[in-house]
């Protein structure tokens, strides 16, 4: 199928039940009336002249617009480019050139930042940029008005056009490695990896599914959206940035089934003061993703939410995202220890980064994907794509992991984080598990730095607890005495306020190493 071609499906079988409700613009829509809306605007895209294949940026939080226009872009062949609403300009003018975007919509504004400002900023350095359509402006009224009364024939044509392996959305990894890459995804990816998301959460046309992550990843447009709209389910946006008290609202008000988020969203709907005023008896399911969760949340998301089917996936902007999730029926040790089980019509196995050969059950190795979800590559990037992805279609993660003997996958680091010193490999997320149990530390990242004897020495960034004071190395490396394996012992420590993150809230540890480099001399 195609997105359009399923959305259709769905709206014909559907077509009364609720779809999407956008609680902070008090909107909501059934199927029927999502699809008259989202045709309205894929014939003001056409008569705009966007066609198949050209690229349509979107820059805006969670709100209705964002589906709206990923439904009709999808439906005319137009490569959906999301971009980040924390980017600022340098990284906003470097992702429409990149992916050479000849339309943007986006928010005016949103909390501090001004978007229509920014746009103004770069426009001239963006010679393929020709609209920019601002939400909730003439212009976004325009776009849409310019569609009305357009001949059903003429989309029903178009839709026919295309192929589910057609690029239709371009997607930036976060960058926490290097500079964000553009994955270009099919129809075929990303329908699919909705379709079985929602397959494993066992969703309905009776679900309705609270999605505060955002829709700019694949973590709200596809596991949230895709995954909704495949299986006649109802897509609710509780507010437009994340906002713990808005999200249990919306649970309580919208009867929600299933409920979304990275661990630390939970963790602060859970320690919400109003936590027990909300009536939160209806929610089942729901996912967790992006980072390990801790065993004390997941208990509580359970016992608490009443979330008893609640998963956790795990994937990369590259596979469309998800390559691993656990299962309904999987026990909470599981739930919590491992990121499931390998996805349904995917393979994964687990390799010697240096030989490329498959290891043994329970031996640390890159993990690599291999199926419907992997990307057709990186936009305009073809070393790259080789780079990641080999002749046989095996993505290669960059991810280290373990598989054990019943196939439950275990994420232990990157390998571009993993040290080799003195010919020893050395996995940091190890030696940073073990600083975490110092009283005074808050949290830990270690890196490699080049080292003339060993090749690599470790040093370990710490962030003290409030009111602890700074330590020294050496009282870090006799914490550690007879606790590590010496060759694991941080020979540097340097203590700092915060570590160099990415928009998305991931440490960047090239960054680390840069300015370790210096540090050092
Ligand atoms: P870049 O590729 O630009 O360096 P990135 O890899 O952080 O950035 P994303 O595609 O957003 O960009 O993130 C995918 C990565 O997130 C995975 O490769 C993995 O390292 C990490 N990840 C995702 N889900 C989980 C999970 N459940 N547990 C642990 N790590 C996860
Ligand atoms: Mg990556």
């Amino acid at each position: 199928d195609t997105i359009g071609d399923n959305f259709d499906r769905t709206v014909a079988a559907f077509g009364d039940r609720d779809a999407l409700v956008d609680r902070e613009a008090g909107s909501r829509w059934t199927y029927r009336e999502l699809a008259a809306e989202v045709n309205t605007l894929a014939h003001g895209l056409v008569a705009t002249g966007i066609g198949k294949g050209e690229r349509v940026g979107i820059w805006a939080p969670n709100r209705a617009e964002w589906t709206l226009l990923q439904y009709a872009t999808a439906k005319i062949g137009a490569i959906l480019v999301n971009i980040n609403p924390a980017y600022r300009a340098h990284e906003l003018e470097y992702v429409l050139n990149q992916a050479g975007v000849r339309m943007l919509v986006a928010a005016e504004r949103f909390k501090t930042s001004d978007y229509a400002g920014m746009i103004e900023q770069v426009r001239p350095k963006c010679p393929g940029l020709e609209h920019v359509v601002l939400l909730g402006t003439d212009s976004w009224t325009g776009l849409r008005e310019s569609g009305r009364g357009g001949d059903p024939a003429v989309l029903a044509g178009l839709q026919a056009s295309l192929s589910a392996d057609d690029p239709i959305n371009i997607q930036y990894t976060s960058g926490t490695t290097g500079f964000p890459k553009g994955a270009t995804l099919s129809h075929h990816n990303i329908l699919n990896n909705g379709f079985f998301v929602g397959e494993l959460c066992n969703y309905t046309e009776q679900d309705r599914v609270c999605i505060p992550v955002p829709f700019y990843h694949c973590f709200g447009m596809v596991m949230g959206n895709l995954a909704c709209t495949s299986h006649g389910a109802c897509m609710v946006i509780p507010a437009p940035g994340f906002d713990p008290k808005a999200t249990l609202a919306a649970v309580a008000a919208e009867r929600c089934t299933s409920l979304y988020g990275v661990p630390t969203m939970f963790i602060a709907e859970l320690n919400d003061p109003d936590f027990a005023t909300h009536d939160l008896s209806s929610l089942r399911t729901g996912i967790m993703a992006g980072s390990p969760c801790p065993v004390e949340v997941m208990r509580q998301v359970i016992d608490r939410m009443g979330m008893t089917e609640v998963s956790i996936c795990y994937g990369m902007t590259e596979t469309s995202p998800v390559s691993t999730q656990t299962r309904a029926d999987d026990s909470v040790a599981r739930r919590v220890s491992t990121v499931g089980r390998v996805g349904p019509h995917l393979e994964s196995k687990v390799v010697d980064p240096e030989t490329g050969l498959t290891v043994g059950r329970g031996t640390p190795g890159e993990l690599c994907t291999r199926g419907y979800s992997v990307m057709l590559g990186y936009w305009e990037e073809p070393e790259k794509t080789a780079e990641a992805i080999d002749a046989a279609r095996w993505m290669h993660t960059g991810d280290l992991a373990v598989m054990d003997e019943d196939g439950y996958v275990n994420i232990t680091g990157r390998i571009k984080d993993m040290v080799i010193r003195g010919g020893e490999n050395v996995y940091p997320r190890e030696i940073e598990e073990f600083l975490y149990t110092h009283p005074d530390i808050l949290d830990a990242q270690v890196i490699g730095v080049p080292d003339v004897k060993y090749g690599e020495e470790l040093m370990a960034w710490v962030r003290m607890r409030e009111g602890a004071e700074p330590l020294t190395a050496e009282a870090v490396r006799e914490f550690c005495q007879g606790k590590l394996a010496h060759y694991k012992i941080p020979r540097y420590v340097h203590v700092v306020a915060e570590f160099p993150m990415t928009v998305t809230g991931k440490v960047r540890k090239v960054e680390m190493r840069r300015q370790s480099v210096t540090l050092l001399g």
